[in-house]
């Protein structure tokens, strides 16, 4: 091979997107000028101040809610744990039981999980092959006891998006506070807490071209829990802690910006994404689309490619210069199939090799055929030290 530039692809939008000039232009002043507490009472405090109301304004109006109505927090995690924790802690008395489904991101699972070990009870509802949840089995789970239900709105690995109306509905019938994780669907999907029965929903700025280490809870109107964070006044009061000045500012920049270009993102992301599984489904062999075809989220694709593993797949693409991801990012390193292909269906071997590309803005249609013939060649290497593969051709009389 001749000395080519190594091109770079960036192609694991779902893990954490690249921050965007206008958003970092937003947020620069707030390191330098604008340095003050927001509690302090002098011009600099009162410009930081002014600042986060602002981004807290812009959020809110993102996703259709009133200002009231934000928290912000240190991440989307954090926004999720808070929804689960205090939801239980608030309405300990009236029962200790929670609706969840089998596929939510690990900030939800373990936050139930930790709940379990105390006493609560758990149902997993589960999904349908293509990895929907239906609205019926979250009816029939939910019992005189039950106080929460959260079913994310969009999934991180397989790009799933879940009926959330509907559910949101029944839980609003029985009375059921509901939580939707929407950190996936920020910016990809329109949201508007004005025609969702949703009490409260989880989002993140990384994941929208804002900054790291920011999240925003909407806590609707009237849905009580308890403080998070004792302290100082911030939040309310209800969490405690210097604001991340910067990176809500950055945060309010970035939301307004996805919520505005939403439509359009949406439509572009998901001829990518269209054109890209027609290319890789059409052009190898022994390759499955995991998830549904059409309720995705507009830059997903989660491919798994029989008699490969994935973690071989994923170095020899970054040796082509292309970071995908193996179903999530956040259980890379481990062993562990993931337990959202797992609760699809798929039997180990097949789960082990799964990929996911996920699309963002600075991707375009002129990135799927390198990629596509990146993978022919690191498909066919792989397959050929398989020994699964070896028995496959010898059994159908190939070899
Ligand atoms: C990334 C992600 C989170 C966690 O957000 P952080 O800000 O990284 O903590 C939660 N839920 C989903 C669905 C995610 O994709």
């Amino acid at each position: 091979m001749a000395q080519e530039e190594r091109k770079f692809v960036y192609l694991d939008n779902a893990a954490t997107t690249r921050m965007r000039p206008e958003v970092l232009e937003a947020m620069l002043p707030y390191f330098t000028e604008h340095y003050g507490n927001p509690s302090s009472l002098y011009e600099v405090g009162r410009d930081a101040k002014k600042a986060v109301e602002l981004a807290r304004e812009k959020v809110a109006r993102a996703i259709g809610a009133e200002p009231s109505e934000i928290v912000f927090t240190g991440s989307g995690s954090e926004a999720d744990n808070w929804a689960i924790k205090g939801v239980a802690q608030a309405l300990e008395k009236k029962g200790r039981h929670i609706v969840t489904s089998a596929i939510e991101h690990h900030a939800v699972l373990h936050s139930v999980e930790a709940l379990a070990k105390r006493g609560w009870e758990v149902t997993y509802v589960p999904v349908d092959d293509q990895g929907i949840v239906d609205p019926a089995d979250v009816e029939r789970a939910i019992r005189p006891d039950t106080v929460l239900v959260t079913i994310m709105m969009a999934n991180n690995e397989i790009g799933t998006v879940q009926p959330v109306d509907e559910i949101g509905r029944i839980c609003r019938a029985k009375g059921v506070w509901f939580h939707t994780d929407a950190v996936q669907a920020a910016g990809a999907l329109p949201i508007d807490m004005k025609m969702l029965s949703v009490d409260l929903c989880s989002f993140s700025a990384h994941k929208i071209y804002g900054p790291k280490g920011v999240g925003a809870l909407y806590i609707r109107k009237g849905v009580r829990l308890p403080v998070f964070i004792d302290g100082g006044g911030q939040e309310r009061k209800r969490r405690a802690g210097t604001e991340n000045v910067p990176g809500v500012v950055g945060f309010g920049r970035a939301f307004e910006l996805a919520a505005s270009e939403q439509p359009a993102n949406a439509a572009r992301l998901t001829e990518i994404r269209d054109a890209a599984i027609a290319r890789i489904m059409g052009g190898i062999p022994h390759v499955r689309l995991n998830g549904h075809p059409t309720k995705r989220l507009p830059g997903n694709a989660n491919f798994s490619f029989q008699f490969i593993e994935g973690e071989s797949l994923l170095l020899l693409l970054d040796m082509y210069g292309f970071a995908c991801s193996s179903g999530s990012a956040c259980t890379s390193g481990s062993l562990d199939p993931s337990h959202v292909l797992l609760a699809i269906g798929l039997v180990h071997e097949i789960a082990h090799g799964s990929l996911r590309v996920t699309f963002g803005k600075e991707n375009g249609l002129d990135d799927i055929e390198p990629l596509f013939e990146a993978l022919v060649k690191v498909v066919d290497r792989l397959r050929e030290m398989s020994p699964l593969y070896d028995e496959y051709l010898k059994a159908e009389g190939k070899k």
